[in-house]
């Protein structure tokens, strides 16, 4: 269960691929204003397990436009803190010792599937390409494992359990899935050896103190994923919140590939970020009017129950 007798401690967990887009600045906007507003304290951590694509220069740039938004936090990269390091590529070694002990408990095991063979061997397949793992390297033999292992390096799974997962998102209501039926056994390290998202955000997150979530709702079908992580590393969850996305008039959602929208562009056009929160805040229902604002001064209007559920479309030249 969510733990909410304790204060509330946020994070910004922004991935530095490239320059952030303006569904980041929306998404660390409303994170910010919902720590904030109850009081609470924030930690800034980087994403960047893909070293090849986030880069520390790009995460310089990243920080250096948060802080142009008027955005704070208590703990992360540039003013140190009791969680260090905040860099996710500084923190290989903790995910070592927790991968470890999920395997001490019998749960993982090596995956030597490649990425074709898992699509054409299982059913069924989700609108978004992803598709339930059979197990099929759940119960290798020694000499099928000794085989395989000369061909290529194995991923490692988690084995999950028959059972439904479920929960109680603080701005899209209840959810769940049964973890066996509609995910199956996940990816916790690829066969690059790089550990994944699923299971660092969880360490990360447990080991950083945090107990409210808030992201795109991209990521809610990760809930009950993460809530089994929690529950096997044994802590407590987190409130989540997930907010609409920002999407294209023909709904693709909006994505580093709308170079305009990105913070170098938007700087360049506007000098301050006013007149950006402002439109932002009125397009997601938090500010009646449309009028330039700091974050500061939204602090007060905030309310997870004006904000919209609906995703915001963002039209050329709305920005
Ligand atoms: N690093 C992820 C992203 O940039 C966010 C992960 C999360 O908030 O759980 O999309």
């Amino acid at each position: 269960m969510p733990n909410t007798t304790q204060p509330v401690r946020g994070r910004f967990a922004p991935s530095p691929s490239g320059r952030m887009h303006l569904g980041n600045i929306f998404c660390a906007i409303i994170c910010w204003l919902s720590a904030r507003s109850a009081g609470g304290s924030l930690v800034l951590r980087i994403e960047d397990l893909d070293t090849l694509r986030c880069t520390k220069q790009n995460a310089a740039v990243l920080i250096d436009d948060l802080r142009w938004l008027g955005l704070d936090w208590d703990e992360g990269p540039d003013i140190g803190g009791p969680n260090f390091p905040y860099y996710q590529s500084d923190r290989f070694d903790i995910y070592a010792e927790k991968l470890a002990m999920l395997e001490e408990k019998g749960l993982v095991y090596p995956c030597f599937c490649s990425r074709a063979e898992i699509h054409a061997a299982n059913a069924p397949h989700f609108s978004d390409g992803s598709v339930v793992y059979a197990g099929t390297c759940r119960h290798l033999s020694a000499e099928e494992l000794a085989e395989k292992s000369k061909k290529r390096a194995p991923a490692l799974r988690l084995v999950v359990p028959d059972r439904e997962y479920h929960y109680v998102d603080g701005h899209y209501g209840p959810g769940g899935e049964n973890l066996a039926q509609n995910c199956g056994d996940f990816i916790l390290r690829r066969s690059d050896g790089v550990y994944a998202y699923q299971l660092c955000v969880i360490v990360d997150d447990i080991l950083m103190g945090v107990n409210q979530v808030v992201r795109g709702r991209d990521l809610l079908g990760s809930i009950p994923r993460q809530n089994y992580l929690y529950e096997l590393l044994g802590a407590p969850t987190p409130q989540y919140f997930h907010i609409p996305m920002l999407v294209a008039p023909d709904g693709r959602r909006l994505s580093k590939r709308e170079a305009d929208l990105d913070l170098g562009e938007l700087r360049s056009r506007y000098p301050s970020p006013e007149v950006i929160i402002g439109r932002l805040a009125h397009r997601c229902g938090l500010l009646e009017r449309e009028e330039p604002i700091s974050a500061q001064e939204l602090l007060p209007l905030f309310d997870w129950s004006k904000l919209s559920k609906e995703d915001i479309v963002i039209r050329p030249g709305d920005f």
